[in-house]
């Protein structure tokens, strides 16, 4: 009996060109999920390092900020083997600028596709799961989930908003068998924080706050995200966590 095994499951993991979702997307497959992946660019890097597991990886193509379009997604998700056990909600974007010349695009687009996104793609995944009575969603917060960061109005709202969510969500769906968690990553190295990180003042500030002593990467959520999926996590519901080298112990 092994807790955290995921053979027969399929999940479902949004942005997985690379970065992030593409750690988390071959984690899951090392734990023995199928894969669907579902990014507005080529993820066939990914697919190929999950096929050499062993396992299925379905790529699905899609602007995932049109909301319009989410139900076909999902539906095009589900063709594949017939059910998704697990969503991860990890696609999303940041636009720097300081909040009093913030565009109003900008803010719109963060907030589609890191908020209303997740919205709308968790009630279309909650419903198939409540149905099957057993499901896991994961989203993937943020540090400004809990703090307000510098530059990014929309996207710590988006993230606060991420934070309540997963809460509101797990309060009405804990009792049908859905899970709905969240992974607030601290500073990873990804094309998300690559202006942070060419900011060589900026850069040594945030690492000499992390106590681990190191911004973290993708293969850093890849333990958490499969256990947030799997069995060993059955009775955690809401939770925030935090995967961040010690960031917000400090
Ligand atoms: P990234 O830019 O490398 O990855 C973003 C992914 O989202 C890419 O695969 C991209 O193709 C996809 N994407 C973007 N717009 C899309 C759209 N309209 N439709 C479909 N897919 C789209 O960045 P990342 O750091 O890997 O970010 C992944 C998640 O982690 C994001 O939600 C981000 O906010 C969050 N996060 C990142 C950090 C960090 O330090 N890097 C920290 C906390 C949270």
């Amino acid at each position: 009996m092994n807790p955290f095994d995921l053979n027969g499951k399929v999940a479902m993991v949004t942005g997985t060109t690379g970065g992030l979702g593409q750690g988390m997307a071959i984690g899951l497959a090392e734990a023995g999920a199928d894969v669907v992946l579902a990014s507005y660019s080529s993820s066939e890097e990914t697919a190929r390092a999950i096929e050499a597991l062993g396992r299925k990886a379905y790529l699905l193509k899609a602007d995932l900020s049109r909301e319009d379009e989410l139900a076909d997604v999902f539906e095009k998700a589900l063709s594949f083997q017939g059910k998704i056990d697990i969503l991860v909600n990890n696609a999303g974007i940041i636009r720097r600028t300081p909040a009093a010349d913030h565009a109003k695009q900008d803010w719109h687009d963060v907030i589609g596709l890191n908020l209303n996104t997740v919205f709308f793609l968790s009630q279309l995944a909650g419903r198939h799961m409540m149905e099957r009575g057993s499901g896991k969603i994961i989203n993937i917060a943020s540090m400004l989930s809990y703090q307000g960061g510098i530059n990014v109005p929309g996207y710590t709202a988006s993230k606060h908003g991420v934070a309540g969510l997963t809460k509101a969500f797990a309060n009405e769906w804990a009792g049908k068998g859905v899970q709905v968690n969240a992974i607030a990553p601290g500073y990873m190295v990804t094309d998300n924080t690559s202006q942070i990180r060419a900011d060589e003042q900026r850069y040594n500030d945030i690492t000499a706050r992390i106590p681990a002593g190191r911004w973290g990467t993708p293969e850093d959520l890849k333990g958490p995200v499969v256990f947030l999926a799997s069995a060993a996590s059955d009775y955690l519901n809401g939770h925030m966590l935090n995967v961040d080298g010690g960031w917000m112990a400090r």
